[in-house]
């Protein structure tokens, strides 16, 4: 097993504000893995981010207390410029992610590889893969300002996915979309987890989580307060007292259990529903019977 990120009692105070925002924060993630930072709004998932990514302390100062470790190296031991190949971000509003300074599609894709200074005829190779593979291929030469919100973000994640980090921070990539918008940016993620990218994200619909993450960190004002497998922090009890969303099906299996109806498990996914209820046992003439 090799760990990829690595905090050890990570505080952090902004620099105008009084209070910490981080409080304490320990955990490792795996090389390979997909987290999911959860939590209510000001928990500091945001913030969480931009500690993995170094923004905090390469950009933001404040005060910062504790130990980041990326890739076995102290953050502070980081070049600002040589995080951005270790880490990719991707913002939350994809209208700020575009450079403004391109006006194609193929180019801002390139973007970063040129600030790079990599060999022409590589950057072309590169960003035809990624077009491709984020399945933009047919919006090469349109102007990024000319994009739907759906499709600027697939091309902000290719802007990011093209410098091949090793680990990808993406903060609410889906907030703007439109369900169609939002199963396309998953799909992307999924592809860059089946690559064996580390993938850290922060998003609220609690249904795509219980579908596509490995590991789960819930944030409360500022503390970590449950880290574990998915369905292991869903099941835990003490969930509920964050006032989070569950997954639909595990609110409705847990509702349904309150009603006095056993569960052989508690459901984190549709699909699991009828077997989690011991349903699956209903056969085709029991089902038209109950039409
Ligand atoms: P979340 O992403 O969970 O909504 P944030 O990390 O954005 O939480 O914010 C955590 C806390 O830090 C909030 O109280 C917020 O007001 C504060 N905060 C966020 N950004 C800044 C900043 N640039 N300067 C000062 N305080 C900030």
């Amino acid at each position: 097993m090799t760990v990829m990120i690595d905090l050890k009692n990570v505080s952090y105070r902004y620099p105008v504000s009084d209070d910490f925002v981080l409080k304490n924060v320990s955990f490792s993630i795996e090389k390979g893995k997909f987290t999911a930072i959860i939590g209510n709004n000001g928990s500091g998932k945001t913030t969480l981010c931009n500690t993995i990514r170094g923004f905090i302390p390469h950009f933001y100062k404040g005060d910062l207390e504790g130990e980041v470790i990326v890739d076995k190296k102290r953050m502070s031991d980081y070049q600002l410029g040589q995080l951005g190949e270790k880490v990719g971000y991707v913002f939350q509003n994809p209208f700020i992610q575009v450079s403004g300074v391109k006006d194609n599609v193929f180019e801002e894709v390139a973007y970063g590889l040129e600030n790079l200074g990599v060999p022409v005829e590589e950057i072309k190779k590169r960003v035809e893969e990624v077009l491709t593979l984020v399945k933009i291929e047919h919006l090469r030469d349109k102007n990024p300002f000319d994009l739907s919100g759906g499709q600027r973000q697939r091309v902000a994640l290719a802007s990011i996915i093209v410098m091949d980090p090793d680990i990808l921070v993406i903060d609410e990539p889906t907030s703007q979309l439109d369900p169609i918008g939002t199963e396309q940016i998953f799909d992307i993620i999924r592809l860059m987890k089946e690559r064996g990218k580390t993938i850290v994200l922060v998003e609220h619909k609690m249904d795509l989580i219980a579908e596509y993450a490995d590991n789960l960190l819930v944030m409360h004002e500022g503390e970590l307060v449950m880290n574990g497998p998915v369905r292991e922090v869903f099941a835990n009890p003490a969930f509920r007292k964050y006032e989070i969303q569950y997954p639909h099906v595990t609110e409705i299996a847990l509702q349904l259990q309150n009603l006095g109806m056993p569960l052989s498990f508690l459901p984190v996914r549709d699909i699991e529903l009828a077997e989690a209820l011991n349903m699956t046992g209903v056969n085709e003439y029991d089902r038209t019977s109950l039409k």
